[in-house]
Parts: structure tokens; C-alpha cells; sequence
């Protein structure tokens, strides 16, 4: 008997549950098949210093759909992350980045690993693996991580991360400001780089709340010698609060889009018009 009456609605319920079930049988099916078809591709998107000169590149995966076209990938993450996809998902984009490593400009390659590879030591033996097939080194790499896997991290995935880091990883801590991470998580963990997530980057200005704690929290970076970078950054404005704000590095549309093949970032508005008038 269903809990909330009816006869009807628990056969209702019923059905729904299992069409959800099979829809994401369903995705999963179609996402293994993309991994071994070649679907997948890694774009990069560049990570400046305060004078636009490419320092780094984020991988950022998408799947190129034969029919549905571009799916990014909120979209299938979170399916990789239910299923045991997303170890050969992950697998699939840290080979991709270090074939590519060569041809991406000098600097650091940022990729994201998901909270779900770090439960299982398979991440260490499949990042050596990878390492070893493409002769690439590991200090050409950052393992991007969320914050929130951060701070509900078990000691036995802070310790798969010191080993992730002992072997030359730089490990940085992905959109910071969503999670709980107080300031005394950032003695603790064992991390290199703060990546601000944009939701802080729109709310900074004079006078904001954004723009204080952002401070802060470059000041506290700084004494323990920790990158911070500034997600999203799409105006001119938020380039400058961002730099007045102390950050390191800065990441966004302004400064470059995701892209198949990095071109250099973009010039700013003022001078490409200029540019187009000398022309
Ligand atoms: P993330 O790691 O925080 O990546 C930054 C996201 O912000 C990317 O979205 C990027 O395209 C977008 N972005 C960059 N600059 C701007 C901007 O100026 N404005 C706005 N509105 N957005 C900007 P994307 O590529 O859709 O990726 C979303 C998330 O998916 C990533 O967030 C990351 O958590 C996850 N992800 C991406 N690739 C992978 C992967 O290979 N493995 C895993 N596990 N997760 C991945
Ligand atoms: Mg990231
Ligand atoms: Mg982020
Ligand atoms: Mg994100």
C-alpha cells in the first residue's frame, strides 16, 4: 500500500521511477558509446596574469552529439558520476590533455576531477599510467577539485590527493565561495591554488561584501603561498575589481572562450577598435 493513498497514484509513482531508472540506463549507454566512439572532446580555455598573457589552460570536456549536437557537460557529468563512467570518463580527458599538452601553450593544464574518481585509489594508478603511455610529466598539470569535495573529504581521499600532489600535481580548489570552506580549511588541505568561483566575481564593487572577502582571502593566500584565480571574469570591470582585489589569475570570457585550439587572448575592446581604425 502506497503511503499517499490512492491505488492509482502508487502505480503513478511507480512508473515514474522507472522511466527515470531507464532514461539514465538510457544515457549511460549512449555515454560509454560516445567514450569508445571518440565523441568526447577537450577545449581549452586560457588562464591569464594581470597583463593578459596566457599563464595556464583549463581542459573542459564537451561531447559532440551526432544528432544532438554540442551537450556540455552539466549534462553528463553528474550521469558519469552515478555510474562507474566517470573513471573512464576521467581517464579518457587526462590522456586527451596530456596528447594535447604539446601543441597548448607553456604553462599549466588545469583538468577537474570528480569527487567520485577521489573514493577509489584507481585515480593514482590510472594518472601513472597515462603519465607513462604519453611520456608527459605531472607537473604540467592541475587537478582541479571542488570545494565542497574538499571540506567533506575522508582521510583516505586527502591522502590519495598527497599522493596526487607528491607525484607533482599542483591541486587547486574549484569554485571556492560555494561550499563551506572557512579560512582555517586553507592551512589544512593540501592545496596550491584557489579558483574563485564567478558567482563572487558579478558581486564585486566598491563597497561589496564580495569585494572584502575576496581581499581576505588573497591576504590569507598569500601569506600560505596559494594561487588565486578569478572565474568568469566577462567584463572589463570585473578584470579591475578582480586585480584590486589581489588575485593572481584571472579566467573568463573576456580573456579567452573554450576553445578546440587555443588562439591567444583577446586584445581589449579599446584596442581592437583601434586596431579596426588604423586598418
Ligand atoms: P568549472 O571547472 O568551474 O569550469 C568553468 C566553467 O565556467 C566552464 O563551464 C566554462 O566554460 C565556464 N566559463 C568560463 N568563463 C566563463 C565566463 O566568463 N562566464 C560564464 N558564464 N562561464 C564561464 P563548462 O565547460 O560548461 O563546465 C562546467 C563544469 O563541468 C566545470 O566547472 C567542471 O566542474 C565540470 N567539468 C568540465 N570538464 C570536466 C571534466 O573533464 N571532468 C569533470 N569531472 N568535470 C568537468
Ligand atoms: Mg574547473
Ligand atoms: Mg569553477
Ligand atoms: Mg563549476
Amino acid at each position: 500500500e502506497s503511503k499517499s493513498g490512492g491505488r492509482g497514484r502508487a502505480t503513478l509513482f511507480d512508473e515514474e521511477m522507472l522511466s527515470e531508472k531507464r532514461y539514465r540506463r538510457f544515457l549511460e549507454r549512449e555515454l560509454r558509446a560516445a567514450i569508445y566512439l571518440n565523441e568526447l572532446e577537450v577545449h581549452y580555455q586560457p588562464v591569464t596574469d594581470a597583463s593578459r598573457t596566457a599563464a595556464a589552460v583549463e581542459g573542459l570536456v564537451r561531447w559532440r552529439h551526432p544528432v544532438r549536437g554540442m551537450i556540455p557537460p552539466s549534462q553528463f557529468i553528474p550521469v558519469a558520476e552515478r555510474s562507474n563512467l566517470i573513471d573512464l570518463l576521467g581517464a579518457w580527458v587526462f590522456r586527451r590533455a596530456c596528447l594535447d599538452a604539446p601543441t597548448l601553450p607553456a604553462g599549466r593544464i588545469g583538468i577537474n576531477v570528480s569527487g567520485e574518481q577521489l573514493k577509489r585509489d584507481e585515480i593514482v594508478t590510472m594518472m601513472r599510467r597515462v603519465l607513462n603511455e604519453t611520456g608527459c610529466d605531472a607537473a604540467r598539470f592541475t587537478l582541479e577539485i571542488t570545494e565542497t569535495v574538499a571540506t567533506a573529504a575522508t582521510p583516505q581521499v586527502i591522502a590519495r590527493i598527497e599522493t596526487l600532489r607528491a607525484m607533482g600535481f599542483q591541486i587547486a580548489l574549484d569554485d571556492f565561495g560555494t561550499g563551506h570552506c572557512g579560512f582555517n580549511y586553507l592551512k589544512e588541505l593540501p592545496i596550491d591554488c584557489i579558483k574563485i568561483d564567478r558567482s563572487y566575481i558579478r558581486e564585486l564593487g566598491e563597497r561589496s561584501i564580495a569585494q572584502v572577502f575576496v581581499s581576505a582571502l588573497t591576504q590569507v593566500a598569500r601569506l600560505q603561498g596559494l594561487t588565486i584565480v578569478a572565474e568568469g571574469i566577462e567584463t572589463e570591470a570585473e578584470f579591475e575589481l578582480a586585480k584590486a582585489a589581489g588575485c593572481n589569475q584571472f579566467q573568463g570570457f573576456l580573456l579567452g572562450r573554450p576553445q578546440p585550439k587555443l588562439r591567444p587572448p583577446q586584445p581589449a575592446a579599446d584596442s581592437v577598435r583601434e586596431a579596426a581604425l588604423v586598418a
